[in-house]
């Protein structure tokens, strides 16, 4: 329940002072719907103005305050801007133009022979002086002339000074509030309160690094709380027998990396414990999480409980399948396959092997936890490249089992440790950093789009020697000047050159049927070429394919780049990937595709781009306009949240919890960011 304290900061914007039903709907328009998210809506920058008693030349171009008298009012014609002839206390003349105002609204805010205070920015208009558009106060107003005024982002029908008015009340309704923050961080950075630094923010006078700092405490507490209530929950432990794991690993062609043996032991380690598991797996493309994967995953079944492996697509699951299948080959395990698309009899049938515990690994999309879908006896579940697991994903996994079954995430993204911080925090980590023994580091080149034809003539030469390759599109269909840059257009363009028969074409806008159909002639070899947009992103794996051309390269995130580059190099061969770039490029686009060029160190690459792109690229949210933080920008995550992180843990662990006095503050804090509500999901759950 929010504290009673917050009420008049969480009322709706109805409430404030004269808000009607049509600024309601202005309002939602920028997200704002209670009077918290005005208080929280910062301005961009600030205008400052000059307060002068008369103008001249040397002011054009500056935002001033200066008292005027209106001598005539004149308007050109029904199109033509109001334009009210002003003079100032040394005579000099200045224009003041208005578009859309009526003659009678100027005979009453500007009466001729009246000096007013004028607020606007002086320009030259021709031979004469003029403002454009402004503000006009009363000499005897009681408001001071407005000399710094912040501007807010707007939306049609709101004006700034609208804005400053409802954004200060929505101020005036923040409360006193408790300290929340340990004495000693607040020392260190010398801040001030939480109120003081809000008001500081909208006067664009300081205040983020606290506002960012509160926000990230908030989520580093969510967190917290997200992960203790996790670890009170009685799981159960797995512990081995070696029944699966030892033949498999004895029949195993190669050792494992360091890497991997290390990981293993993490992960086997908290099966072993009663407390379920909540661990994420990094590993950067081919480091082998598949196959640690499936070591956890025989370990579930050797203990007795039966194991589900979650793939984000149906390709990928079916890949899984085949991967894991041959990897187990010979082991007693049944594997089996569920997808949407699975239907009448052959369903009903593995669904009852299922729930009688005669299969022991699933293998799916989201279809292997729909209401339908009972297990027998759920241990252990294992997530494939899903960033937006989240703890309702949990909660609804969670029902499927006996007990809360243990969980173990994987990501190939490479993810930096601030990151994995705010998003990933409730969960242990475990990293994969080493590639398995005699790969070749891909070489990546970059060329501009003006050589296609020896791009080309390249790519034959690599077809004609048995090769395979990749080509990568940003988009499906051509618009009318980017037709190079599409799908469907280069696939055609390709057939005509090289053969139909040997170029495959997948995209995102086809049916997943003939999708996984072309996928899996590419895969047999039975197509040379791999035409396609980003749907081959993550996890497809064709080690004979050793080329990737990547077309208008400059269009995609690094760490696309970076998961796209993935899907070659999977071989023991050389692999080679061309970036194709337009011909003008921005300095930032150059030096992004450089950095690809010199490094295939994932974590880099991620750092960089969380640099320059933000959160949403890395954790593919930008597309659901999720938006992480409104204060914490990449930077001050990277500054406070390591220090967020401690400070949290000393507030739960020394400071008494949420029932101590800080935790009191605390828990208003958790309300204020509005990070209560994975808390309170996981309470009710
Ligand atoms: P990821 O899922 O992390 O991208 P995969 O599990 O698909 O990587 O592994 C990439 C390739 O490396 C696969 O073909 C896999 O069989 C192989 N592989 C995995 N572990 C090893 C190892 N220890 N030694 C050699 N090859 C390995
Ligand atoms: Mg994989």
């Amino acid at each position: 329940m929010r504290p009673a304290i917050l009420n008049p900061l969480f009322a709706e914007v109805a409430a404030l002072k004269g808000v009607g039903l049509a600024q309601v709907r202005q309002l939602a328009r920028l997200k704002i719907t209670r009077a918290a998210d005005l208080a929280f809506h910062l301005p961009t920058m600030v205008i400052d103005r000059l307060a002068v008693e008369q103008v001249d030349e040397s002011l054009v171009g500056r935002p001033i305050v200066v008292p005027l008298t209106p001598a005539n009012h004149e308007r050109g014609g029904p199109r033509s801007p109001l334009r009210v002839a002003a003079v100032d206390r040394g005579g000099q003349w200045v224009d003041l133009t208005f578009f859309g105002q009526s003659a009678t609204w100027a005979q009453t805010k500007l009466p001729i022979g009246v000096e007013k205070r004028i607020i606007g920015k002086l320009d030259r208009y021709g031979q004469k002086l003029q403002i454009a558009h402004p503000d006009v106060l009363a000499m005897d107003s009681p408001a001071p002339p407005p000399l710094r005024e912040p501007v807010y982002p707007l939306t049609e029908g709101v004006t700034n000074r609208r804005m400053s008015q409802l954004v200060a009340e929505a101020l005036a309704r923040v409360p006193a509030l408790a300290e929340w923050i340990e004495p000693s961080v607040m020392a260190r950075h010398q801040w001030g309160s939480f109120t003081a630094a809000l008001n500081a923010a909208h006067r664009i006078e300081g205040g983020l690094d606290r506002l960012a700092y509160d926000e990230l405490l908030a989520n580093q507490l969510a967190l917290l709380l997200v992960r203790a209530d996790t670890r009170a929950r009685r799981g159960r432990a797995l512990a081995g027998s070696g029944r699966l794991v030892q033949p498999f690993m004895a029949g195993l062609p190669w050792q494992l990396t360091n890497a991997q043996t290390r990981v293993i032991g993490e992960i086997t380690g908290d099966m072993a414990q009663a407390q379920p598991m909540l661990r994420l797996l990094q590993g950067d493309v081919g480091s082998g999480k598949t196959l640690v994967a499936l070591i956890a995953m025989l370990t579930a079944v050797e203990a007795g409980t039966q194991a589900a492996l979650l793939a984000p697509t149906e390709i990928l699951a079916r890949q899984h399948l085949a991967t894991l299948t041959k990897l187990a080959g010979g082991l007693p395990v049944r594997i089996e396959l569920l997808t949407g698309r699975d239907k009448g009899k052959a369903r009903e049938a593995l669904l009852a092997d299922l729930a009688a515990g005669r299969i022991d690994i699933l293998v799916g999309t989201h279809a292997i936890f729909q209401e339908a879908v009972a297990y027998d006896d759920l241990g252990l579940v294992v997530v494939d490249e899903q960033h937006r697991f989240g703890v309702a994903q949990r909660l609804m996994l969670a029902n499927k089992a006996r007990v809360p079954p243990h969980v173990l995430a994987m990501t190939a993204t490479p993810i930096p440790r601030s990151l994995a911080l705010t998003h990933f925090g409730e969960m242990d980590q475990s990293q994969i950093d080493e590639l398995p023994p005699g790969r070749q580091p891909i070489e990546t080149r970059v060329t501009t789009r003006a050589r296609v034809e020896d791009v080309i003539a390249g790519l034959s030469r690599h077809v004609a020697a048995a090769g395979q390759a990749y080509w990568v599109c940003p988009l499906v269909d051509g618009t009318e000047d980017e037709d190079e840059a599409a799908a469907t257009t280069r696939a055609a363009f390709l057939k005509g050159r090289l053969g139909a028969d040997k170029i495959g074409l997948v995209h995102g806008k086809m049916k997943a049927p003939d999708k996984d159909a072309v996928m899996a002639d590419f895969a047999a070899g039975r197509l040379a070429v791999l035409v396609a947009t980003t749907v081959i992103e993550v996890g497809v794996d064709v080690p004979g394919a050793t080329l990737m051309v990547i077309e208008a390269a400059e269009r995609f995130g690094l760490a696309q780049l970076h998961q796209l580059r993935g899907r070659v190099g999977r071989g023991p061969g050389q692999s080679v990937c061309l970036l194709l770039r337009g011909e003008e490029l921005s300095e930032t686009a150059r030096s992004r595709l450089k950095l690809m060029r010199e490094t295939n160190d994932g974590f880099r690459i991620a750092e960089e781009d969380l640099r320059l792109r933000g959160y949403g690229e890395i954790l593919g949210t930008r597309q659901s306009g999720e938006e992480a933080f409104r204060f914490a920008d990449p930077e001050r995550v990277q500054k406070f949240v390591t220090v967020a992180r401690d400070d949290a843990r000393l507030l739960l662990d020394r400071d008494g919890g949420l029932d101590g006095a800080r935790g009191q503050a605390a828990r208003v804090l958790l309300y204020l960011f509005e990070r209560d509500a994975g808390v309170a999901l996981l309470r009710s759950g």
